[in-house]
This record gives structure tokens, sequence and C-alpha cells, in this order.
């Protein structure tokens, strides 16, 4: 059986600029009347940093700006209709003010497997804590067991493998083999144990297996692919927003020469696209639903001989959740449900034993 389990980065842009009710509560209510009607199940990645800004500015204004309530009324209606919530994290929030109309993050805190080990341990224990006094309201058996890295970033790995594990956090799906990126965040994937079996990850390095490891990654599914894998109509769509929504140059002008360097180089690396293969994850916002219904069908074939279930993790931005992708995504739904005996929409607590 193939437990596809869809994960939703819910967060506004990351430059700080958007509005919660366009980007996150409007989209993120029609995926789930979507799921519901197709017997679906979303797993929402919900950003607890942002979530507890937009809480604070209503706190101290009194002016709920950022939909506070809305968000944690829909985050209820998930747990409560069968659909899950874990957490996902951009630190730089934490610190991060609101003016002219954006959240001026704290890039000090930007990259956060580079954080000191307490400073870790404090905001994934606050975050787990926020998510479970939340939604125990709604589900009484809820528990916070799974976790997504802001910009992918479990590299060095050993201070965030050591804080999920001391918070009883079972799962991080944030890896994706052959990923790899140079700049304010750095890793490098390539040598992930596998892209799509779970493994016990070391807390030397998330991408190794060990034995005794007590997280377990299942990463986000991933292919190397050529660069006209990545043609769908909804990428054209999330690179014009990602253009728009850029981080200023002002934001990061505290950073080293070192880092920026790195950045530029990754800016040359780039032009060289069309003549490289890249890491092509199962992102069910940006691909078509046929090209989601063939990437399963090659998952199939590869492992047809494989007798164990296997948990295949698409990611998904509600961000980009326009009306063009809600129809091509239907027949990738419509698939899953006449293949019931293979598939089946899955949340993560359901594809781990949990006794501890
Ligand atoms: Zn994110």
């Amino acid at each position: 059986l193939y437990n596809i389990i869809f994960t939703l980065d819910y967060e506004i842009h990351g430059n700080g600029e958007g509005d919660p009710l366009e980007l996150l509560i409007e989209p993120t209510d029609r995926m789930l009347d979507l799921f519901d009607q197709y017997g679906a199940r979303l797993t929402i990645m919900a950003d607890v940093a942002e979530i507890l800004k937009f809480k604070q500015y209503k706190d101290e204004n009194g002016f709920d700006k950022f939909h506070y309530d809305l968000i944690t009324k829909q985050l209820k209606r998930a747990v409560e209709t069968g659909h899950d919530v874990q957490l996902h994290l951009h630190s730089s929030f934490y610190n991060a003010l609101y003016s002219d109309g954006c959240w001026r993050q704290d890039y000090s805190e930007y990259d956060l497997a580079n954080l000191n080990p307490e400073r870790l341990e404090s905001i994934i224990r606050d975050g787990k804590k926020y998510l479970e006094e939340l939604l125990q309201d709604a589900d009484k058996t809820y528990k916070c067991i799974a976790f997504r890295a802001a910009n992918w970033s479990m590299q060095p790995s050993k201070n965030i493998v050591t804080a999920l594990v001391n918070n009883r956090i079972k799962i991080d799906t944030s890896v994706f083999k052959f990923g790899k990126r140079k700049g304010l965040v750095s890793f490098d994937y390539s040598d992930a144990n596998n892209e799509i079996i779970s493994w016990k990850a070391s807390s030397e390095d998330i991408c190794k297996k060990d034995e005794n490891g007590e997280l377990l990654e299942i990463p986000i599914y991933c292919e190397k692919r050529s660069v006209m894998a990545f043609i769908s109509l909804n990428r054209f769509y999330r690179v014009l927003m990602s253009s728009r929504h850029k981080l200023g140059k002002n934001e990061i002008q505290d950073y080293s020469e070192k880092k920026l360097n790195s950045i530029r180089s990754n800016l040359i690396n780039k032009l060289s696209i069309p003549f490289r293969k890249h890491a092509w994850k199962m992102d069910f916002n940006q691909c078509s639903g046929r090209q989601l219904i063939n990437a399963l069908k090659r998952i199939e074939k590869k492992y047809a001989g494989y007798e164990k279930d296997i948990s295949v993790v698409l990611i998904g931005h509600s961000k980009l959740f326009n009306k063009i992708n809600e129809i091509s995504l239907i027949p990738f739904l419509k698939y899953l449900n006449n293949n019931k005996l293979k598939h089946s929409s899955s949340i993560f607590k359901n594809t781990i034993n949990i006794q501890k």
C-alpha cells in the first residue's frame, strides 16, 4: 500500500509580505473542501513562528489584522474532520517587526539548523506546545509528531535533530534527495539514504541511516529530472509570484560578504539550469494531475517487489493553490480514489507506530 501524504506548507511570502486571508485561509478552505469531496486527507505544515506573530499583533493592537482567529478556526476544522496539522518553523519570524506592510525578519535567525542548541530546543518546544494546546481542544488525541524545517534547513544536523528528539517529535519531513542549496541556508541532500523509503536518521547527519536513531526521516519524494519535466502552467505562476516577493537587498545587507558571494555564485549556477538535471519534488500545487499520476506509476514500477508499505510525501504551498491548480489536481485525486486498494490518502500518525 502506498500512503499518499499531502503536506501543505502554510505560510505567507518568504519575504514577510502578504495577507494570511488570501495566502492561507481562502486557499486552504478551498483545498479542504476539495479533499473532503474526494476523501483525501491533508497535512497542514503550519508555520507556528508567524502564526504567533499574528497573535501577538492582535493582542497588542486589539485588532486582528492578520486574521489570527480565522487561522485557528481553520486548523481546528482540519483536525476535527480527519486532516492533520503538524509543525513548520520559519525561525526568522520570532523576532520579526511589522512595518510598511511587511514583516521585517531577523535574518540572523534565518538558518534554522545553525541556531544554537538552547534556542532550537526552546522554539521547537514552544511550537509543539502551541499546536497541542490549540488542537487538543478540537481533538483530544491530537499530537504534534512531525516537523518540516524552514527552507529545508536540516544541516548541520546535530543540534536540530537533538532538539526534535528531546521534544518527542517522531518524524522529520524536510529532506529531498538530490536537493542542494548554497546561500542564506545551505544543505546538500545528494547523499540522502533514499528518495522515498523512510530511515531512522543519524543525529550526525540527517541523510545517514542509524538503526539507533530516534527520528524517522520520511523524505519529500524527489526525482532527478531534466528541466522539461518541470513545465506546467502553475510553475509559471509560482516563478511570477516569487519574483514579486523576493528578499530585498536592504534586508540582507547585514550579511557577510561571504554569504553574499555564495548567493551570487548560486545565481550563476542557476543560469546553467537548462543543461543540468534537477531535483523534482512531487509538488501538488505546481505539477499537473497528469504529472503526479505518472510519478506515482514510476514509483509503483520501481518498487513493484517491495513488501512493506511506502509513504509518498507530496509537498504544496497554500499560497500557490489557485483555480488552475485546483482544476488540474482533480484527476490525481480521482485516480487515488479509483485505485483505493493500492493507495490510501494518509496522515503521518497512520504511517508509524507511536508507542513511546
Ligand atoms: Zn516554509
